[in-house]
């Protein structure tokens, strides 16, 4: 054998081992918090996946989305470094960051960085036909599911409450339930309402609605108008006519729905996800109808209140959308 062909068969054998070697060190594992399997949060983070594995040979992070209680959990369990990334409210957002409000006793998490904004998330009551409430305010002395601890859901409510100048005991019940087993509460009789916040159309208040005689409620009062006015986080919101059952719109108020990580996460990873996300918008688009109206130049600054995380602002400026 020449020289020339054993030194080739020589780099041809390390190209073949290094190839495999190098991609199995490689090899990153990222896990996104999400909701309740019947909400919108669980689904979007199964679309951010897909759309990262689907370059997963290339780049080389594998991506899964897990069902969790919600917005609080997933900014606690970021923290805690046991997630890489979350979807959450964008009030919660605002209230990790800056230590505030249920983050109070755990201090600001100065590490949280905001990625991107999704879905808008207005306050949705869905109320039992029987139950005569058409609005927040009827809901005094009924059976309310006030949402599971941890959810950004019910950390909002506790808010609600206290601005309509409410105690607890004012709801006949307040049930504590997850998300994904309030529809059957609700059609069964054992409450009377529940509460959430959620982007549109979601499975869940789908279900609800054509299982049982039931609507969705107004909320608004004199004191919701002045919370939003004094807080950045929240605004006015509508769930249009025709959504559901619903032959007029809605009237209410919301958050939006935002995509976050931590500091501590690589910036060449978060920089992978986003990418994966933004050239392959018009498919997200596809995944759920609650990501219709999704438009990057919004998603890279609405309802964003921490700083946008390193890898995510190298993309917005590479692609001439950020100074
Ligand atoms: N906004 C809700 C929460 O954090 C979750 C909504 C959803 O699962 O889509 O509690």
């Amino acid at each position: 054998m020449s020289r020339r062909i054993k030194t080739l068969i020589a780099a041809v054998a390390v190209a073949g081992l290094a190839i495999p070697a190098a991609n199995a060190a490689e090899q990153q594992f990222v896990s996104i918090g999400t909701g309740g399997v019947t909400g919108v949060y669980y689904p979007t983070g199964g679309a951010i996946c897909r759309l990262v594995n689907k370059g997963k040979k290339t780049h080389g992070i594998r991506c899964s989305a897990e069902s969790t209680g919600g917005s609080i959990y997933n900014i606690n369990t970021i923290r805690a470094k046991e997630l890489q990334f979350g979807v959450a409210q964008s009030d919660w957002q605002y209230h990790a960051y800056n230590g505030t409000s249920k983050f109070k006793d755990k201090g600001a998490f100065k590490k949280l960085r905001a990625v991107f904004s999704v879905h808008a998330e207005p306050v949705t009551i869905i109320a039992r036909d029987d139950a005569k409430v058409n609005n927040i305010t009827d809901l005094k002395g009924k059976r309310m599911n006030i949402g599971n601890p941890g959810s950004g859901t019910r950390g909002t409510w506790e808010v609600i409450e206290k601005t309509l100048g409410w105690k607890r005991s004012d709801l006949a019940l307040a049930a504590s339930m997850k998300s994904a087993e309030t529809g059957a509460a609700l059609c069964d009789g054992k409450i009377d309402a529940y509460f959430w916040l959620v982007g549109h159309p979601s499975a869940l208040t789908q279900e609800s609605i054509a299982s049982c005689a039931s609507h969705l409620v107004n909320a608004t009062a004199p004191q919701i108008d002045k919370l939003i006015a004094d807080k950045p986080y929240y605004r006015t919101a509508i769930i249009p006519a025709g959504m559901y059952n619903n032959k007029e719109d809605i009237k209410t108020f919301g958050v939006g729905a935002t995509f976050v990580s931590s500091s501590d996460v690589p910036e060449n990873v978060v920089y992978t996800v986003v990418k994966a996300v933004f050239e392959n918008l018009d498919q997200m688009k596809k995944l759920h109808p609650a990501f219709k109206h999704l438009k990057a130049e919004n998603m890279i600054k609405d309802s964003l209140s921490a700083p946008l995380h390193a890898g995510a602002m190298k993309y917005y400026k590479e692609k001439g959308w950020m100074k």
